[in-house]
């Protein structure tokens, strides 16, 4: 629908002036419906200076008209903003979605830097980043910066394609770079896990230069020096048994869960998780990104195992929720975002459509900013929401169109277009 209606009360040239810029003065948004975790609930709510207030002195008043409130959604595994030629665009993008909070997580290209302007402005998502991303010299992701390379006709080095990763290929590597990395200003470092079971063996195989991951030691040795230095540690795992060594290694969380692909020389059951290993998450707080729509690379790639990687996901979110792991939100897909994540998880009726969107609103939001009031709608809370016309919970394809997105209390999105700053 058009929004006219928030017209009414303030007038145009009112709506105007609180856009992207937080108003010093109270505003109060009357006639909502605001989600409260488990349902909706009919109130009145003040916001000033980018923070939902008391309010009683409201200067403006702005009638929702009876519209769905929910805190804006996050998406926690992403890489899209990494290349900073591509982030204004998507950034963009993910606001007129109401995708107010992401996390990118192996954003280690040093070229990245340049992009922090349009991270501390009001014009992308609230961004959270791996800026610490540790691997092996045969591990993922060089695979993938190898092929972006050659694909762009590049003629990259082996040390211009691992700029600013931590390369480490044993305890002693980890230990001597450690030093020059613990300073980096980063919400998380992650590590890669492939296949470690096989790890040494893989390395050797050319074919698989640039997919693997770290060892066991290297792993067990890091999460200490991550403690040490006060960040949380995020762990890619492929394999069952990687999923267990990172929760046995005291990681912080888990980035994907096994089953979004089958490789070559390996079954289903090598993907599945067993229920004392989850027991372990949960009694360890770790918490879990399943990357469920990501699945769909794999699935297109090789039609034939898509239903046994539909399995898989049954299989393990249900172990998952039994032991109410707490789950994120985030798609891992290049041209995605947390909507397609949301889509691929209500596609397995495992969920509540109310626990699916607490998941991608509060729960993201607060891993990724935990000193922060986000992913809530109480006093105190930064004022960043988006309005819906008709109830999301009833239909949850209708959260890819907010009729209104606030970002810490300015107008960044109206019916699918940006609010261009003032
Ligand atoms: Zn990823």
């Amino acid at each position: 629908m058009n929004f006219p209606s928030i017209t009414t009360v303030i007038g145009f040239m009112s709506l105007v002036g609180i856009a992207q810029v937080a108003s010093a003065e109270t505003v109060r948004y009357i006639n909502g419906h605001w989600f409260i975790g488990e349902k909706f609930e009919k109130r009145d709510v003040a916001v000033l200076d980018g923070k939902i207030v008391a309010g009683r002195d409201a200067v403006k008043t702005v009638d929702l008209r009876g519209g769905y409130v929910i805190p804006g959604l996050a998406e926690a595994h992403n890489h899209n903003f990494q290349n900073c030629y591509l982030a204004p665009q998507m950034a963009q993008a993910y606001l007129k979605q109401g995708i107010l909070y992401s996390a990118q997580l192996f954003a280690t290209d040093p070229a990245g830097a340049e992009c922090a302007p349009l991270f501390n402005s009001g014009s992308a998502p609230s961004t959270a980043f791996a800026r610490i991303g540790i691997t092996s010299s045969t591990g993922h992701p060089i695979g993938i910066a190898r092929a972006g390379a050659k694909e762009a006709g590049m003629d990259m080095s082996f040390d211009q394609l691992v700029d600013g990763m931590l390369i480490a290929d044993s305890v002693s590597d980890l230990q001597r770079k450690w030093p020059h990395f613990k300073t980096t200003k980063t919400d998380f470092v992650k590590v890669i896990l492939i296949d470690e079971e096989n790890g040494l063996a893989n390395a050797k195989r050319p074919e698989l230069d640039g997919f693997n991951g770290v060892t066991r030691e290297v792993l067990e040795a890091l999460v200490p020096l991550a403690r040490t230095a006060g960040l949380r540690v995020v762990a890619h795992v492929d394999t069952a048994a990687d999923f267990k060594l990172a929760v046995q290694a005291g990681v912080d969380t888990i980035a994907h869960l096994p089953g979004y692909r089958i490789a070559k020389n390996r079954t289903v059951k090598d993907y599945q998780l067993t229920e004392d290993v989850v027991k372990a998450a949960a009694a360890n707080a770790v918490t879990v990104i399943p990357t469920m729509a990501a699945s769909v690379y794999h699935a297109t790639a090789r039609p034939n195992d898509a239903s046994a990687i539909a399995g898989l996901y049954m299989h393990n979110l249900r172990l998952l929720r039994k032991h109410k792991v707490k789950l994120l939100t985030g798609s891992d897909r290049f041209e995605g975002s947390v909507l397609d994540e949301l889509n691929a998880l209500a596609g397995t009726g495992l969920f509540q459509p109310v626990e699916l969107l607490e998941m991608s609103t509060s729960a993201t939001a607060k891993w990724m900013f935990p000193q922060r009031r986000v992913g809530c709608l109480e006093q105190g809370c930064e004022a960043s929401f988006n309005v819906y016309e008709n109830d999301p919970v009833k239909d949850l394809a209708r959260l890819a169109k907010p009729v209104l997105v606030m970002k810490q209390g300015a107008i960044v999105a109206r019916n699918g277009k940006l609010v261009k700053p003032e």
